[in-house]
């Protein structure tokens, strides 16, 4: 009986050089506090490092957000049917909505009091923008689905086509203020609305179910629709991040508030040996090489041009020109700031819609009817 134990133990676990060895490491304690430090960054090649523990961010956000689509799904399918009780609607979705955000943070501070409608919204859009003043343009890079894609795209036009295309000057700067301009028409728009005009769009049939007309338009794309997308990836994968860097008018705020951020990348230009590799790589097209510290609006905090440099100390993030702030302690404020902030309005009652089941189910099997169009059209 023994003898058949020990057979079975050895068969599952066998000694050093048998076929399982390569799980033995992961059984080991000093092996697992290595290999967590290796993903957060705290062991490895500087370049890596950085490399690593931002993908891992985005990576974990990006999984986040297809969990919540899968949620919402449910959510919409069932409403759609009238099976009620519904599944749980997941809030987060409302990150997709910060125009409904930013108006009913307006709404917020006429009322003094948070509507119900869409209420993570604005909490989300808070919280992004209150990252921005701290940590940068840091959503861009670390945790927006949309700027992974975007870096993912042109990754691929790297390999395809060996680098990716720099549009000429005269053309790359009047197209980057398109992203201005349009968040300057949304915000001239949103801050000319009384405050009754206002309300009236929160409470309108279609604010209330914004976020599946938003869900609906992607699953109802029609052509022109399939176009608009396709010509902005094949864009994406010939100049990298072409969306963020011309369209985005969300990215365009954060970065005109990153201005006031403490936080800054600084070149020490006596470590510096002027091979200008952060220049090549900073997506953003910043002139790393030639400045001492970079306060654009365009940088998203990436990390890439620390990343690439081949000196070490030449290139640092540095908070109030003082206090070095490390691959990991970066990382950590970013995901404080946000899941903190997350957190916080959850503990606070600030997260929940006040839409019953009964109206979502009610108002989704309407969704076509011409009262859920846009208020403004
Ligand atoms: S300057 Fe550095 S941190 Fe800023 S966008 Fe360029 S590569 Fe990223
Ligand atoms: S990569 Fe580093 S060493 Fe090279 S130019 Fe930039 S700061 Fe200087």
């Amino acid at each position: 009986m023994n003898g058949a134990g020990h057979a079975k133990r050895e068969s599952a676990f066998p000694r050093r050089g048998g076929h399982w060895q390569p799980l033995l490491p992961a059984l080991d304690a000093g092996a697992i506090t290595r290999a967590g430090a290796w993903l957060l960054g705290i062991t490895g090649r500087k370049g890596d490092r950085i490399y690593r523990v931002r993908l891992l961010v985005q990576a974990g956000f990006a999984l986040g957000c297809v969990a919540l689509g899968i949620q919402f799904a449910r959510f919409t399918r069932a409403a759609a049917v009238g099976d009620l009780p519904l599944p749980a609607r997941p809030p987060g979705v409302e990150a997709f909505l910060p125009i409904s955000g930013l108006m009913g943070l307006l709404d917020w501070i006429y009322q003094g009091t948070l509507n119900r409608v869409h209420p993570a919204a604005t909490m989300l859009f808070v919280i992004v923008v209150a990252m921005a003043l701290v940590a940068r343009k840091s959503f861009c890079s670390w945790i927006c689905p949309v700027g992974l894609l975007s870096e993912s795209l042109a990754r691929a036009g790297r390999r395809l086509f060996g680098r990716n295309f720099r549009p000429w000057k005269w053309i790359d700067v009047p197209l980057r203020g398109l992203k201005y301009l349009l968040l300057f028409f949304f915000l001239q728009a949103i801050f000319s609305m009384s405050d009754a005009a206002l309300q009236s769009f929160i409470q309108s049939p279609y604010n209330r179910v914004a976020d599946v007309k938003m869900g609906l338009f992607f699953v109802r794309l029609g052509p022109v629709g399939m176009w608009v997308l396709g010509i902005l990836a094949v864009l994406s994968i010939l100049v990298a991040g072409a969306w963020c860097r011309y369209l985005c008018p969300y990215g365009a705020l954060l970065g005109i508030v990153s201005m006031f951020s403490p936080v800054k990348v600084h070149r020490n230009a006596d470590a510096c040996v002027d091979c200008g590799l952060c220049d090549k790589v900073c997506m953003a097209r910043l002139p790393v090489a030639s400045r001492a510290r970079i306060s654009s609006a365009e940088c998203t905090g990436c990390l890439d041009c620390i990343a690439t440099c081949p000196v070490d100390d030449a290139l640092e993030l540095k908070a109030a020109r003082r206090w070095r702030l490390g691959i990991p302690a970066y990382a950590l404020l970013i995901l404080l700031l946000f899941l903190g902030g997350y957190s916080g309005a959850r503990l606070g009652g600030l997260w929940q819609s006040g839409i019953s089941d009964s109206e979502y189910s009610q108002r989704i099997r309407q969704i076509d009817r011409p009262e859920y169009g846009h208020p403004g059209s």
